[in-house]
Parts: C-alpha cells; structure tokens; sequence
C-alpha cells in the first residue's frame, strides 16, 4: 500500500493483470472483499484454465445443454445479442480462433490460411442456444467454444463498483488492467503511448463516476517476420482486426458497454465508428491511429489533455 494525497492503493495479480483499487481511507479488509469478488467472478468466466463455468459450456460443445448460474447465462446472453448484430466484429464463439493463435502466450504461431478457414466455420453465434427455462447454454456444434475474454473484465468491474457502492463508499477507483472505472468526481485516467515505454502517455482523461475501457493492439502481440500480430480477431477473416486504429477507448457509465464498444468500434475502423457513436449519445470515444492522430467523440462526459507532442489532435 502507498499513500499520496490522502488516497490509499492496494494491488494484486488476477485475471493475468495487474489490478488496482484507490480508496481514500485505509480499508485492508474492503480491499480484500474487492479482490475476493474478483477471483470469484474469474473463476466462472475464464477460459484460461480447465475448469470454469463457461468451459463446463465449452466441454460439452456438440453434446448437450449446460445450466449455468444467472450472471453467467445473462452475459452470454448479451454477448450472443451483440455478435450478432449487423456488420458486428464482436463475436464470443471466437475460441477456436484464439485457442489456436495463443497469442499473448507461450507458443503463438501464425496459423496456415487453411486451418483457419476450418476453424472460422465453429464461429457461428447463431449455434449458441439459449433456453431460459433451464437457464442453458447449448453450443450446437462440436469444437465450437464461447470466449468472453472481451468483456468479462468490463463485467466484473461494473459488479465491482456496485459492491463498492453499496459498502457506502463515494470515491474509488478499479483498475482490471484496461477497465478503469470510477465512483466519485476528480479522477485523471492515463491514454497509453501504443508501442513506447509502459508509464508513456498521450494523454490524460478527465471523468467523474464513469467507466475508461481501452483496447489497443499494443497490449498483447508477437511479431513474426517483420509483421506484428494482435490479440483482437477479425471474425471476418480469423486474422486480427487491420485498419488504421492503435486503440479505441470508450467513456461510458458502465464497463460492459465499454468493453463492448471498444471492439464493436475498433471493427468499424475512424468513420464507421465516429458516425455509429453519433447515434450514441450516452457512449464517448478517444480513438487513436497509425497517423498518431488523436480522435474524441463529443466531450459531454470527459475532458482530455494531450501530453505527447508526438500526437495532434484531429
Ligand atoms: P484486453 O482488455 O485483455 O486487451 P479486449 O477487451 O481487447 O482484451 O479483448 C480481447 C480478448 O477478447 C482476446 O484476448 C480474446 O480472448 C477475445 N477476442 C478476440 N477477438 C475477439 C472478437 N472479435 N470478438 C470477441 N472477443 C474477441
Ligand atoms: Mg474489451
């Protein structure tokens, strides 16, 4: 724990990140609660590991229904909803995919084209079936495999600041490792410099009670044969996404929105996705590209202060 200015830091590894909580009094055994919750939500969702309840899903893929518990099922119900939408470059089925490029862990490999052709064919939401009854998850198909690897941070962190809430507590803030979300006004969240030294920043953003989520193809990537290779998969192609963005951030109330937005937009490349958030008045964006330009979205809910010279805005 550090102290600066009366606000209270603790730290810890989950989820494969670096997780921070501010707080601005010292309360080890909140902290400890906030960690705690956190470990039991990834317990559920990952898909890093064998067991989880999403794999329990993923195991008896081309088998049978799994009943899952409420959280899970309403999150799998929302991220079918969204892989399904028209033009959509969200898609949870995507595992397949990502279990084959490992990318972000040991043994990343650029697949042959052929395989994953194979592979895109077990990336079909629409093989995901629901039954609300039973709250079950059936994936139709052998091999198909849900990965929320996109949006549970998002999730956990909106449970995380409700909890926060209801232990009375006014001014915090949950950092899951590109997920920051905020209780209370004063808050400066860092822009990163894509591809530069960890603490660089283009930038600083302003928000008071609001949700910050980045995602960026500088997070995790190998580079092959002079070509660099990011984690966010294009469902079009089974290659990752390839347009003019370095990262889309997305300020919003809540983190599953952002979580969303960000690779809904990031697919949408600078003018899909500026004239799809003109119909978005409760969704902002800074959207950064190859051409180090900077890009925001209206700023009725954020400001934002550009540090590097390096970048201008647009
Ligand atoms: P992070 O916060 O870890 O950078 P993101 O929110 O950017 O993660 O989501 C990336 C993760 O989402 C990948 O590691 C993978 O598990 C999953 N994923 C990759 N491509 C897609 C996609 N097109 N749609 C949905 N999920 C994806
Ligand atoms: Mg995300």
């Amino acid at each position: 724990m550090q102290t600066e200015d009366r606000i209270y830091a603790y730290s810890a590894v989950l989820m494969g990140s670096p997780i921070l909580l501010k707080l601005f009094s010292d309360n080890q055994s909140l902290a400890a609660q906030v960690f705690g919750l956190i470990k039991q939500l990834e317990d559920l969702l990952t898909v890093n590991r064998p067991h989880s309840e999403v794999m329990s899903i993923n195991h008896a893929a081309g088998s049978h229904p799994v009943s899952v518990s409420e959280p899970v099922f309403n999150l799998i119900k929302r991220a079918r909803a969204v892989s399904l939408l028209p033009g959509s470059c969200f898609n949870f089925t995507i595992g397949p995919l990502v279990k084959r490029w490992k990318i972000g862990f040991h043994g990343d490999t650029v697949p042959p084209a052929s395989e994953l052709q194979a592979l895109l064919a077990l990336t079909d939401a629409h093989q995901v079936i629901l039954n609300e009854q039973e709250r079950s998850v059936w994936l139709a198909m052998a091999g198909m495999e849900i990965d929320l690897g996109a949006i549970a941070k998002g999730y956990i962190a909106d449970v995380i600041k409700n909890f926060l809430q209801q232990q009375q507590v006014t001014q915090a803030l949950i950092n899951l490792g590109g997920n920051v979300h905020t209780l209370g006004s004063g808050w400066s969240i860092g822009l990163k410099k894509p591809f530069s030294d960890p603490d660089a920043l283009i930038g600083v953003i302003e928000v008071a009670n609001k949700s910050v989520v980045t995602s960026g193809i500088y997070e995790r990537y190998f580079e092959r044969e002079g070509r660099r290779y990011h984690h966010i998969l294009d469902p079009r192609t089974g290659y990752p996404l390839d347009n003019e963005l370095l990262s889309v951030t997305i300020i919003s109330d809540d983190s599953l929105d952002g979580d969303i937005y960000t690779t809904l937009i990031y697919g949408m490349g600078v003018e899909g996705g500026l004239a799809y958030l003109a119909g978005l008045p409760h969704i902002e964006a800074i959207l950064v590209t190859q051409a180090k330009e900077v890009i925001l979205s209206s700023q009725r809910q954020f400001s934002f202060r550009l540090l590097d010279d390096e970048y201008h805005l647009r």
